[in-house]
């Protein structure tokens, strides 16, 4: 695996590849689990090269706290990679991905202002602008987002098609524990108490059949704060907080 911080050495790289390769790309901000390596296996399977960046998006945070505590395990993240076959691994810098500073963004008006939108206000500004930049750097064929992330990943099939990209917006699933808890670099923040009212949490939303016996069972656990339960497009999300640790998940209903 070829590793690159310099974007321009990417770049070159990038430039001598044959045309007739596909190429795949997985984005991340690194902390890498089973999730991430889910996709890559995927993207290493339907492509001749996988390139993945691990970069960590400071205009996707609400809070200046949570980007800058983003859990950091790059050898262990390289290691990883490395084992499952990735070609290129690009660890670009805040200052190469936004030369002008964030003065151009892409904004979505619609289905970004809802759920996870509408409690984190630029939050899919700044994931699309990130996303259209990383694809601009890199040129895949085919690029692979969670379905643990659905609204991201719907927001970002819509705006290649929208834009007239060129790019297969793959999504892979949702990796879980045995809980139903679905794997997430925030896990790694909760004590061993926390995670184990993850845990029964996600045990419940994953069980339960209606939206408000889920809200009613997870409201008798102390240090559990739900921000939502909603569905949407054939699909159940939920959003809540453990302490100051804030989680996702959503299934298809
Ligand atoms: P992140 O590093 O959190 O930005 O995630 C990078 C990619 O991995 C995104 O497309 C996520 O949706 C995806 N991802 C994160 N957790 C999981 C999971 N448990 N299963 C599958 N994909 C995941």
């Amino acid at each position: 695996m070829k590793t690159f911080k310099d974007i321009a050495g990417w770049q070159s790289t990038r430039a001598l590849l044959s045309p007739s390769l596909k190429i795949g790309f997985v984005p991340t901000m690194g902390n890498l689990h089973s999730g991430h390596a889910s996709l890559v296996t995927t993207a290493k399977n339907d492509n001749d090269l996988v390139v993945v960046s691990i970069f960590v998006n400071p205009t996707q945070f609400n809070q200046q706290s949570d980007f800058i505590n983003y859990p950091k395990t790059l050898e262990a993240d390289l290691d990883l990679l490395e084992s499952l076959g990735t070609n290129y691994c690009l660890l670009p810098t805040p200052k190469q991905i936004y030369p002008d500073n964030y003065r151009y963004k892409i904004c979505e008006t619609k289905e970004s202002l809802v759920l996870e939108g509408a409690k984190r206000p630029g939050h899919f500004d700044g994931v699309l602008t990130v996303v259209m930049r990383l694809f601009n750097l890199v040129k895949p064929h085919n690029a692979y987002f969670g379905e643990k992330d659905y609204q991201q990943y719907s927001l970002i099939r819509d705006m290649a098609s929208a834009f007239f990209m060129d790019i297969n917006i793959v999504m892979g699933e949702t990796i879980r524990a045995p809980s139903k808890l679905a794997l997430s670099s925030r896990n790694n923040r909760l004590d061993k108490k926390q995670l184990a009212l993850a845990h029964q949490c996600a045990e419940i939303f994953h069980k339960t059949k209606s939206i408000d016996a889920t809200k009613e069972l997870l409201a008798a656990f102390d240090g559990i704060d739900i921000e939502y339960i909603s569905d949407a497009n054939n699909r159940r999300f939920i959003a809540y907080k453990i302490g100051d640790i804030r989680l996702i998940d959503n299934f298809l209903i």
